[in-house]
């Protein structure tokens, strides 16, 4: 993987019954294939805020995140591909007090430990209070100076980064889909969007606050839109209609989907188009944002309840 070269991931197109009988196109845009760890809009993400560390001399990168978090483990394998030290943040205090059990139970944090970052376990009290001045210098005090990488990886390098998602073939789709998190994926889609072109974002949490972000990173253009039916209860939540709907997703088209991002997005496309939402002949692309890496900690918590798996390939 390289943090300097245009990538460009291929456009899968996929055969469903739905799509047929409504007739509509859906195109899925291949970012998980990017890297096992750093994979879709996480290497978009990071390549400008790394190409800035580089640039201040910054021998270190600093961010936060949640136990599963696909921004944690791509930080620290695209840290030590790109050469820098990382230290994450991580959520909750008692994962540290029995490191070697986390360890041995997360494959996220297993694989950002085995790629060299050092992890601060934090109270989830301390977590939300984690971007104070006195919290960040403390831990400057402990690891020496660092890049800051905000929560989720957005910032506005981060927003020109997903802006190179889209390459100039994708001007002959009518709509860009996308899964939302913290919002700069979406940005960077809508910034890199034709006029005629519309993008629509699947919120992977609840709340209002979305728009107010996206707002931000795209100025005044209006072709995008969120459709807020599809968090299946906020973030990391799922039930077992998603886990299902996942499973026979894979089988009949070879794709993976996680249950946090990508699996909510299909749902939801899939949903829309049942309902007629699209017209005939319309060609859509959703961007495969990545995020295959957390299934394996998401399985491990529906084997504890005993409930069906997510299907690997
Ligand atoms: C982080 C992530 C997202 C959300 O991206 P934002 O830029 O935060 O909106 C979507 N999909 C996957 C797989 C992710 O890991």
């Amino acid at each position: 993987m390289n943090f300097n070269s245009a990538v460009e991931s291929k456009n899968q197109q996929v055969f469903l019954p739905v799509l047929e009988e409504k007739k509509v196109e859906l195109f899925i845009k291949r970012e998980d294939l990017i890297h096992p760890y750093v994979s879709g809009n996480k290497f978009r993400k990071l390549k400008y805020n790394l190409q800035e560390a580089k640039k201040l001399k910054k021998k270190a990168l600093f961010t936060y995140g949640g136990a599963f978090s696909n921004h944690i483990v791509a930080t620290a394998v695209a840290g030590k591909i790109a050469g820098f030290k990382t230290f994450g943040i991580i959520r909750g205090d008692e994962l540290g007090k029995k490191l070697e059990q986390t360890l041995e139970e997360n494959a996220t944090l297993r694989e950002a430990h085995k790629n060299g970052m050092k992890f601060q376990f934090v109270s989830r009290e301390q977590y939300r209070q984690k971007l104070s001045f006195g919290f960040v210098e403390k831990m400057k005090n402990k690891w020496g100076d660092f890049y800051v990488i905000p929560e989720g990886g957005t910032n506005c390098l981060a927003v020109d980064g997903c802006e190179e998602i889209l390459n100039k073939e994708d001007s002959e789709f009518n709509y860009i889909c996308s899964a939302v998190g913290t919002g700069g994926t979406i940005s960077g889609l809508i910034n890199a969007s034709k006029k005629n072109q519309k993008i629509i974002g699947f919120p992977a949490l609840k709340g209002n606050f979305l728009s107010e972000e996206i707002k931000k990173y795209v100025g005044r253009k209006k072709n995008w839109s969120l459709q807020k039916a599809y968090h299946f209860g906020g973030y990391a939540k799922y039930d077992e209609e998603l886990i299902t709907f996942i499973n026979n997703f894979t089988a009949e088209t070879g794709i993976l989907l996680d249950p946090i991002y990508t699996g909510k997005m299909l749902f939801g496309i899939l949903d829309l188009v049942k309902k007629d939402t699209f017209s005939e002949g319309t060609k859509i692309l959703a961007i495969h944002t990545g995020g295959i890496q957390g299934i394996q900690g998401i399985n491990h918590q529906l084997e504890n309840k005993n409930q069906e798996l997510i299907n690997v390939l």
